[in-house]
């Protein structure tokens, strides 16, 4: 048997801490569709260990990457190719690559999947296995497909886990955000039984703690624009309640809530059935301007209300704002740290603070980052000190930056250039 196995061609993941949640469910894709039998399949934490391990046969290299690890992954790349030439059959795919496809296929990627894989890429690693390598490089998926659904959201084989995937697809169109543009706007969740069947098959690896990855935890079981369905949420917490989890966590990183769908209702269900002590909310900004430009589709009052219902209900709000969007006046950024102020002092809310990233795909890409003032800057670092603030704003504003040379030396953003698209409106 293991014979047989040694003879598998290999087919390895480069892990990073950024992709920890993408690899599992791509493992749990191959498992699904019984592939995993074919491969011998390795998770390597560096090229190093990718060297060691492969010398002269063929071998598929996957990675999964997002823009500000462009320059690492193009290194790792090179070092791969140099090494193993025509042998290593290196593959793409995550949010930068369905961002920006061609441009990534110049890193020297052989094949980028853009968009959902849970189509193209078991159809990829078949013709793989017969020699019979499809002829383009890009392979695109199938938006608004509930395969996902249907595949293990992780890695039993491997004891490979992540917080398990909820939903997927966003009804809005935040015009800084890559979500919907790589996964639609059609919600499709992972059905309650399912879930309860997975996390009982995981017990035993030890995942006694669940959590959720969702763009709208309150979205759980929702179809369009409407409230929250409690019947749903209600639904899934008992069947992860039913499957043994202790722990469970919901609202709360990586499943945090727009400011419109909180009520005390939902959080009155969060309270009754799960262990977090947070509710993680996207204000984004206290302008109602900029959240219009930004086609948000809530207010500012919207998201202090929902922070004000969260403190009622006894948890920490933990609520995201950005900083130095595309025409982000001096006058929006006061309007935001006011907000600030007020959740941290009325509703005991903790602050988390990013600095605006330019992302390809997006309809704000082409436009520049503002540049954040000193008193601004100072504020934040103000309520930082005071430990009511965290994230890594500083790094993120060099970051922006460097995106912005990158696509304008031409490494990312070849894609046809939306000059008329800046802000959607729908
Ligand atoms: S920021 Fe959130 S609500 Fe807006 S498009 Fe992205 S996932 Fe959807």
């Amino acid at each position: 048997m293991q014979e047989e196995k040694d003879k598998c061609p290999f087919l390895i993941w480069r892990k990073t801490r950024w992709n920890r949640f993408t690899l599992p469910v791509l493992l749990g894709c191959i498992e699904g569709e019984g592939l995993a039998e074919h491969f011998r399949i390795l998770i390597a934490g560096s090229v190093e260990e990718i060297l060691q391990k492969v010398e002269t046969e063929k071998a598929l290299i996957g990675f999964s990457f997002m823009t500000p690890h462009l320059l690492q992954v193009q290194e790792e790349v090179e070092r791969l190719r140099r090494s193993l030439g025509k042998e290593a059959i290196l593959i793409a795919g995550g949010s930068h690559a369905t961002g920006d496809p061609e441009g990534t296929v110049r890193l020297g990627f052989d094949f980028v999947f853009a968009g959902e894989a849970e189509k193209p890429f078991p159809d990829f690693l078949r013709q793989f296995l017969q020699n019979k390598l499809p002829g383009t490089a890009i392979l695109t998926g199938d938006k608004g497909s509930c395969l996902f659904t249907t595949n293990p959201p992780f890695s039993l084989q491997e004891r490979f886990f992540a917080p398990m995937e909820l939903t997927r697809g966003c009804l809005y169109s935040c015009g800084f955000c890559q979500t919907p543009r790589i996964f639609g706007h059609i919600l499709r969740h992972r059905d309650p039984p399912s879930i309860g069947r997975h996390l009982e098959r995981a017990l035993p690896y030890g995942y006694h703690q669940s959590a959720f990855l969702s763009p709208n935890a309150f979205s759980y079981g929702a179809t369009g624009l409407q409230e929250p369905n409690l019947a749903a949420i209600e639904a899934l917490l008992t069947a992860c309640r039913q499957a043994g989890v202790g722990g469970i966590h919901f609202g709360c990183y990586p499943s945090e809530v727009r400011p419109d769908w909180v009520n005390p209702e939902v959080l009155h269900l969060v309270k009754k059935y799960c262990l977090n002590k947070t509710i993680v909310l996207g204000a984004q900004s206290g302008s109602n301007s900029l959240l219009g430009k930004l086609n948000r589709a809530h207010s500012a009052e919207q998201a202090l209300q929902a922070s004000c219902w969260i403190h009622q209900a006894g948890f920490m709000p933990h609520v995201d704002f950005v900083f130095g969007f595309p025409e982000e006046t001096q006058e929006d950024r006061q309007l935001s740290l006011a907000l600030m102020k007020k959740m941290i002092e009325e509703h005991g809310a903790k602050v988390h603070v990013h600095t605006y990233l330019p992302l390809p795909g997006t309809p704000l890409f082409w436009k520049e980052p503002s540049r954040l003032d000193d008193g601004t800057k100072n504020a934040l670092r103000h309520w930082a000190e005071k430990r009511k603030l965290d994230g890594w704003w500083e790094e993120q504003e060099v970051m922006a930056w460097k995106i912005v040379e990158w696509r304008d030396q031409g490494l990312i953003g070849t894609q046809i250039h939306p000059v008329d698209v800046y802000y959607l409106t729908g």
